[in-house]
């Protein structure tokens, strides 16, 4: 496209909450046949909610929440800020709310698993099955079941060991935003696939690609993974664009052809990013396919 062509372009992109730096990515969008979207807080709100908790045997409801509390409050991940809310509500309701709860010393973050940390005498695990099982926690056939029907209801488990042994468990709720069937049933109306990339696991996974319509399903995947599956698809001849917000994200929208981080996303996203979807709405993907097909067809 000629610079007037893009610049023009950009400004309309722009009144609209579709931020296109540059002419490269407008040039390419039209050409777009797949679309890979990360799950949390893309496709999905973004905004966890506990909601259901489970205590085992030889636990206390009182420990389960404060070691959650101690190891998840040194955490940023959204999952770790509604566990501790959760946590914190248990406790009031039982009357007990401690003013504050233990510190956790040798915190540790696992990148796409959890979290971990000493609290006075206990080592906490928090966190999924891959991290329950890198740290050879056995889950038991109890957990397990609680884990499996959770994740059929497209919500994610987040298990807590206590020095070794599987205290309880919180399941969390994350709800798809109102537009993303729609847009992904208007994508394949426009002969564009859709993809799911996640580090969250296959179940969780699944049952949101069902819910909006996704075909493809790729889950437990860390931020290089995320990356290798956007190329992959590119050595299958397809121009790919990438949607996602998160810092894990960023590898994939740097290797896509069009790379489109959500607004409200982070900065590492936003600046990897070729288009930023200002709105935060899914629908604004379109939108900027559009405006490049307007385009690129005005200039032929
Ligand atoms: P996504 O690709 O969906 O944005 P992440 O890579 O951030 O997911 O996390 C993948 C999974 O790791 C989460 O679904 C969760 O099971 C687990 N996880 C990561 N951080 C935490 C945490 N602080 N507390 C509990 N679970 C966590
Ligand atoms: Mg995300």
């Amino acid at each position: 496209a000629t610079p007037t062509a893009v610049m023009v372009a950009s400004g309309i992109g722009a009144s609209q909450g579709v931020l296109i730096k540059g002419g490269d990515a407008l040039e390419k969008a039209h050409k777009v046949k797949t679309i890979v979207f990360d799950k949390t807080g893309t496709l999905t709100v973004g905004k966890p909610a506990v909601v259901s908790a489970v205590l085992f045997p030889d636990f206390s409801m009182e420990v389960l929440c404060d070691m959650a509390i101690s190891v998840e409050a040194s955490s940023e991940h959204p999952i770790a800020k509604a566990v501790v809310a959760h946590a914190k509500n248990l406790r009031k309701k039982s009357g007990s709310c401690p003013e504050e709860v233990p510190d956790v010393v040798d915190f540790e973050v696992h990148m796409g698993a959890g979290v971990s940390g000493k609290v006075g005498d206990r080592t906490v695990l928090v966190g999924n099955r891959r991290l329950m099982n890198a740290f050879n926690v056995t889950i038991s056939s109890a957990a397990e079941k609680y884990i499996s029907e959770n994740e059929n209801l497209a919500r994610t488990c987040v298990l807590v060991s206590i020095n070794g042994k599987i205290a309880g468990a919180f399941s969390v709720s994350d709800p798809v935003k109102p537009e993303a069937k729609r847009v992904i049933q208007f994508l394949h109306s426009m002969g564009i696939t859709s993809v799911i990339v996640t580090g969250d696991n296959h179940a969780t996974a699944t049952a949101i690609a069902n819910e909006v319509g996704i075909d493809q399903v790729f889950a437990e995947t860390d931020p290089v993974g995320k990356a290798d599956k956007v190329k992959e698809l590119q050595m299958k001849g397809m121009t790919v664009a990438m949607v996602g917000d998160g810092i894990n994200d960023s590898p994939a929208l740097v290797a896509a052809d069009v790379g489109m981080a959500i607004g409200a996303g982070t900065d590492v996203a936003i600046e990897a990013a070729d288009i930023v979807l200002v709105k935060s709405n899914l629908e604004d993907v379109i939108t900027a396919i559009d405006l490049s097909r307007k385009t690129m067809s005005r200039i032929r």
